[in-house]
């Protein structure tokens, strides 16, 4: 017996990216699929993918910021398989890094009803059949931009931040109705293969060394704590976020000489050379104006 057999799963976002392979995570394990997703192009191709894999399944067109299109899905889904046990709150928008003082109220407001409204309203709805049902699961896909920040990311990290209260707050309301709400907030993950049509990654080195866990995350990674959080297993589980990101958020970031050597070890392989670098960068001053020197002419050569 399969872990979701006779469960139905509602994956938006589920054309591309995390959310495929989330959709082919829950397929594999007996579920039938929803996928639901704006570009209708790829919904086609990822349902047919599924298909071919023996996944039952249908891809329902939408954007999860409009009322009516999430509430046409849930309706879909009841009507083709007759019940929605699980909800995957997976599509999201980037936002490009613009300085604040030239962001857009536009841009804002559309990343906040993408990655915000978009599941709160999915979550209305589906909570409404999982209840008449006897329960059900709910997760968020967050990020550990919920968490921390670069500079000039406040929509996207806002709404991520957002979508962390939301998980709580929908938890307590929908407790009495056998309903559980998680989050999960991944790190960096490659999502090249999983695209329409698949890419091969273009990572470094230093991409992946950087992690604690010594590599950028696969979209197979969010999927594999996905599925577990949906399982029965899980079933002391809500209301908390999952942070599943290599290590990354842990990882303290002083800049120190080992730091700055490792760094050097990493780019070049080379350990001397890191080793001769911290040397000139500690020395006195006199030694490293002469190591600038060189380094300068060196370099002009
Ligand atoms: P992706 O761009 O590869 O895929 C997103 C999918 O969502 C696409 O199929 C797209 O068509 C669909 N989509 C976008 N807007 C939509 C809308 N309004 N309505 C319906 N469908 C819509 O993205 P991804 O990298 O797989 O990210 C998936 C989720 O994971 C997002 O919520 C993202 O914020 C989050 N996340 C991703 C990473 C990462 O490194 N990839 C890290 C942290 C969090």
């Amino acid at each position: 017996m399969k872990r979701f057999e006779n469960k139905v799963a509602i994956v938006t976002g589920g054309a591309r990216g995390i959310g495929a392979a989330i959709a082919h995570r829950f397929g594999s394990e007996g579920a039938k699929v929803v996928v639901f997703d704006l570009d209708a192009d790829a919904g086609m191709k990822r349902l047919e993918m599924l298909t071919s894999e023996g996944v039952e399944g249908i891809y329902v067109h939408g954007d999860v910021a409009r009322e009516l299109d999430v509430s046409r899905c849930v309706k879909t889904a009841v009507e083709t398989f007759g019940r929605v046990d699980i909800l995957v709150n997976n599509a999201g928008i980037g936002f490009s890094g613009k300085p604040l003082f030239e962001q857009k109220l536009e841009e804002w407001e559309r990343v906040i009803s993408v990655n915000l409204t978009g599941p709160y309203l999915f979550s209305k709805h589906a909570a409404k059949v999982m209840a008449g049902l006897g329960g059900g699961v709910i997760i968020n896909i967050a990020s550990t931009r919920a968490l921390q920040s670069e500079p000039n990311t406040e929509p996207y990290s806002a709404s991520k931040g957002g979508l962390l209260a939301l998980t709580h707050s929908l938890a307590a309301s929908l407790a009495k109705h056998r309903i559980r709400v998680v989050a999960v907030s991944p790190g960096w993950v490659d999502t090249s293969r999983w695209q329409i049509p698949p890419r091969e990654p273009a990572l470094t080195r230093l991409d992946h060394e950087q992690h604690l866990a010594g590599r950028v995350g696969k979209p197979e990674d969010i999927a594999a704590l996905v599925a577990f959080l949906a399982s029965d297993e899980a079933s002391w589980i809500t209301g908390v976020n999952f942070v599943v990101d290599g290590g990354m958020t842990v990882k303290m970031l002083y800049l120190d000489d080992a730091v700055v050597a490792d760094a050097i070890v990493t780019l070049t392989g080379d350990s001397g050379f890191a080793e001769l670098l911290r040397l000139a960068l500690t020395a006195d001053s006199g030694v490293r104006m002469k190591v600038k020197e060189i380094m300068g002419s060196l370099l002009k050569s």
